[in-house]
């Protein structure tokens, strides 16, 4: 379903509280290390300040474990802020204390404020009501929740705020999340194929299960093609492999099979007596992995085939890396992979995962591909056909009955008011 976004609303001169998922790596000395998530909140942040809002940004860092703690201060993130945005970001030194009612008070139009890390509050896991509502508070009854990265999880500031506002919409890169994964498994334009790799089957069973109704094929490396090929009665050596997992590995098979669906397992994989980026390696078919060894990448015969198959697609769904990718050299496949999707300029190409994203990022491919997701667990189970509880509470946008319940299809002032009462009472319902 659609979700109202912020350009759905009025929010010159309100003080709008906006959600982002601020969780960024940092040195030992405090330095953020990756910028990333606070680049991709930029269009959000500079759209309200252009339209006039009193932007209060919050969001959590680390896991402060509901104490204050120093190191997991936002004050670095306020800092960076202030050098992208070019402009004087006010720093609250608590959650909704004196000095966060403070400085969200004094915001002026187009001014921007950033709360202290929320994880200092004990209450934000537990979605305390209290503490929503004091969140809800600072603002003009605005919410905005453009942290897709923690919209799996059912917090104070994810999800509890929400229902203490008027209006609760999305950002934009929550939006393009909402489109990007929602949309692509929704109506995917065909040959669509999914390809993932990863170290357990365990964690991604329930996407194959969803993905075995929407995709023509899925290609499976990294740890997680061992389990599938032991289940098919491959001698897999002493690669990973989740033997509680075999009957349903085999079972996945089987649907497959019967819904049409094509699974490309690993021909070769390339091995190593140790889990080592030191210890000699050789390629080996996948179906005769000696004694003693484990499988640590997919070969290149598993590669072209990977490619050829990637080449004819028209949708890519990619979560996980093929190989061993802490090791040097076992990226070689996951690399491969990831340009061999980049090739395909035709297709639309969504990518989660840290492991996936790193590829991309170090190849310098981002450019290549449609969407990549800023979410690892969000994005996994979104696929899972999952609804995410910071999503599923903002505000459905229901124009579909514009016909039935004006008598004609043009939207003016009067009527857009009628059918926003409708929604209201269809929600209420
Ligand atoms: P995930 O968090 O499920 O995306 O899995 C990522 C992890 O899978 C990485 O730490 C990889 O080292 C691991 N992985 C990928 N391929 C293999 C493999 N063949 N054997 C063991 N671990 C693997």
């Amino acid at each position: 379903m659609d979700k109202k976004t912020i350009n759905d609303i009025d929010v010159n001169g309100k003080k709008v509280l906006v959600r982002c998922d601020f969780n960024v790596p940092l040195d030992e000395n405090g330095n953020i290390t990756d910028d990333t998530r606070i680049t991709a909140a930029i269009p959000t942040i500079t759209n309200l300040m252009d339209r006039g809002a009193k932007v209060i940004l919050c969001s959590h860092l680390g896991r402060p474990k509901g104490e204050v703690n120093e190191k997991y201060s936002l004050k670095p993130v306020a800092e960076e802020l202030s050098d992208l945005l070019e402009t004087d970001v006010k720093f609250a030194k608590d959650v909704t204390g004196e000095s966060a009612k403070e400085t969200t008070e004094s915001l002026e139009n187009g001014e921007v404020a950033l709360l202290e890390n929320v994880r200092f509050d004990a209450r934000e896991e537990k979605n305390d009501d209290s503490l929503s509502e004091e969140l809800a508070n600072l603002s003009d009854g605005i919410y905005v929740n453009d942290a897709f990265g923690t919209a799996h999880r059912a917090h104070s500031s994810t999800e509890g705020v929400s229902h203490h506002v008027d209006e609760a919409v999305a950002g934009l890169l929550m939006q393009k999340e909402i489109e990007f994964l929602g949309g692509t498994l929704e109506k995917p334009e065909k040959p669509f194929i999914a390809i993932l790799g990863g170290a357990k089957v365990s964690d991604k069973i329930g996407v194959i299960d969803n993905l075995l109704d929407k995709v023509d094929e899925i290609l499976i490396g990294g740890g997680m093609a061992f389990t599938f090929l032991k289940a098919k009665g491959y001698d897999i050596g002493d690669s990973i492999c989740e033997n509680d997992k075999l009957k349903e590995a085999k079972s996945i098979m089987e649907k497959a099979q019967e819904k049409g669906v094509k699974i490309v397992l690993p021909k070769d994989v390339r091995v190593s007596k140790e889990f080592s980026n030191e210890a000699p390696d050789k390629l080996v078919d996948s179906d005769k992995i000696p004694e003693g060894y484990q499988g640590l990448d997919i070969g290149p015969k598993t590669f072209m085939e990977f490619s050829q198959e990637l080449q004819n697609a028209k949708t890519i769904l990619w979560n996980g890396p093929l190989g061993v990718c802490e090791f040097e050299k076992y990226t070689i496949g996951t690399e491969q992979v990831a340009e061999a999707i980049a090739q395909n300029e035709d297709a639309v190409s969504v990518v989660g995962g840290g492991d996936s994203v790193a590829a991309i990022k170090k190849l310098e491919l981002e450019d290549k591909f449609s969407h990549i997701s800023t979410g690892g667990g969000a994005s996994l189970e979104l696929l899972e056909g999952k609804e995410l509880p910071g999503i599923a509470c903002l505000t459905d946008k229901i124009k579909k009955n514009i016909k039935k319940i004006c008598g004609k299809k043009e939207i003016t002032q009067e009527n857009e008011e009628k059918i926003n009462q409708e929604d209201k009472e269809e929600i209420q319902k």
